[in-house]
């Protein structure tokens, strides 16, 4: 069981299945750099949270900004959306007739991915609206602004696995405040940190203390 202030932001296991060293690069030494996709993914987002936006109809819910956290996995984020459905399987919810069943719904900007990164992100909220609202699903979805579609994500025994080993990495990296090092592959062209991470690799310096030599230019010009 983890302490509030040893969670970890869930939404960080997209970053750390794409590259740990770009995880570590945003989540440890908080380094971040705005590029198209990035700010084109955050509008989204912002217009998906909308956050205490409520709706409900006959037989569903809608809860935009829901925060959900685990405190036996350590990590907390923000569903996009969250729906809940009649079901006899759910749970009772207070102040509404019957049982319920809860799906996160996270909206991305891209088109569906062979990899898992996304299903990760989907994967980890599922399971912390298990342990808040006490029931067993092993359905989540993804919105692609891209191709407009709705995909649904298995939670299977696999995902969760993969996704539990991630969080313990994280974990890990974090409490020893450890950047891995840079391991070349196709993903550094579509990554939004290489600018921040190449210069490291030919300076041999850490990224914080590159950007840090940067500003200090910029001040003397
Ligand atoms: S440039 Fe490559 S090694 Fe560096 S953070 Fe991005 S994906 Fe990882």
């Amino acid at each position: 069981m983890y302490e509030e202030d040893d969670f970890i932001d869930l939404s960080g296991i997209q970053h750390f299945s794409f590259c740990r060293r770009q995880w570590a690069l945003i989540h440890i030494e908080q380094q971040w750099v705005e590029n198209e996709r990035t700010i084109d993914g955050s509008i989204l987002h912002e217009n998906a949270h909308n956050e205490c936006f409520f709706e409900s109809r006959s037989g569903s819910l809608v809860v935009r900004g829901m925060r959900v956290h685990s405190v036996e996995l350590g990590i907390s984020g923000i569903c996009d959306v969250v729906e809940f459905l009649q079901s006899p399987n759910g749970v009772e919810i207070i102040g509404r007739k019957g049982k319920w069943i809860a799906f996160p719904v996270e909206y991305k900007r891209g088109a569906d991915k062979e990899n898992d990164a996304d299903r990760l992100q989907v994967c980890c909220q599922l399971m912390c609206l298990e342990e808040m609202l006490g029931f067993n699903s092993d359905t989540g979805f993804i919105y692609y602004g891209e191709t407009r579609h709705r995909s649904l994500v298995s939670v299977d025994e696999n995902l969760r696995t993969k996704a539990r080993e991630m969080i313990l990495e994280m974990h890990e990296l974090l409490s020893r405040g450890y950047t891995p090092k840079v391991r070349f592959s196709n993903s550094c062209n579509a990554c939004s940190l290489k600018q921040i991470c190449l210069p490291k690799i030919e300076g041999g310096k850490s990224a914080l203390e590159y950007v840090k030599a940067m500003l200090s230019k910029e001040d003397v010009i």
